[in-house]
C-alpha cells in the first residue's frame, strides 16, 4: 500500500483524503441516491442496507444512515438515536440474512481504523468462523 500504483492510485487517495476533510458526496451517497447500483437489503427513511462489494466474508454487508456523517469519531449526543437505529437494523438484517451462529459487526474510524469510505458505515460480517483479533 502507498507504492507507485500509478494515476488511478493516486485519484482515489486523493479522493480518500477528501472524504477525510469532511467533503461529499461520496459514493456511499451515490448509492443512495440510486446513482450508483448496489443490492439492497433492507432500506427505510433514516438508513440503508447493502451488500459490500468486495465481500470478506460469505455474507457481508454495509448499514449507512442516509444523513451522511463522515465517521464515528464525529458523532456527538443528537446522533444516539440514529446510531441505535443502525444498530437494531445491523440485528435485524443479519437475522434475515440466516446468521444464526453469530456474526461480527465492525466500524472502520479514520487511517489507523482503515476507513476508507467517508460515509459512517457498519460493517456486518458471517456465514464462517471468524478469527480474533482483527489485523
Ligand atoms: P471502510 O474501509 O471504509 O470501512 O469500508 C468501505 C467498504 O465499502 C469496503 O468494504 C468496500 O468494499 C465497500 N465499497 C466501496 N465502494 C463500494 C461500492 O461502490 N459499492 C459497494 N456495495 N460497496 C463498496
Amino acid at each position: 500500500p502507498g507504492g507507485q500504483d500509478g494515476e488511478v492510485g493516486k485519484a482515489q487517495r486523493a479522493a480518500a483524503a477528501g472524504e477525510e476533510r469532511g467533503q461529499q458526496p461520496t459514493i456511499f451517497s451515490k448509492i443512495i441516491a440510486r446513482s450508483v447500483p448496489a443490492t439492497i437489503l433492507y432500506e427505510d427513511e433514516k438508513c440503508l442496507a447493502f451488500r459490500d462489494v468486495a465481500p470478506q466474508a460469505p455474507v457481508h454487508f454495509l448499514v449507512i444512515p442516509k444523513r451522511p456523517i463522515p465517521r464515528i469519531s464525529r458523532v456527538g449526543p443528537q446522533d444516539a438515536e440514529l446510531l441505535g437505529h443502525l444498530l437494531v437494523v445491523a440485528s435485524r438484517t443479519a437475522q434475515a440474512e440466516g446468521l444464526a451462529d453469530g456474526y461480527r459487526v465492525v466500524i472502520n474510524d479514520g487511517k489507523h481504523g482503515a476507513q476508507s469510505v467517508y460515509h459512517l458505515h457498519l460493517h456486518v460480517l458471517g456465514g464462517r468462523q471468524l478469527a480474533w483479533p482483527p489485523g
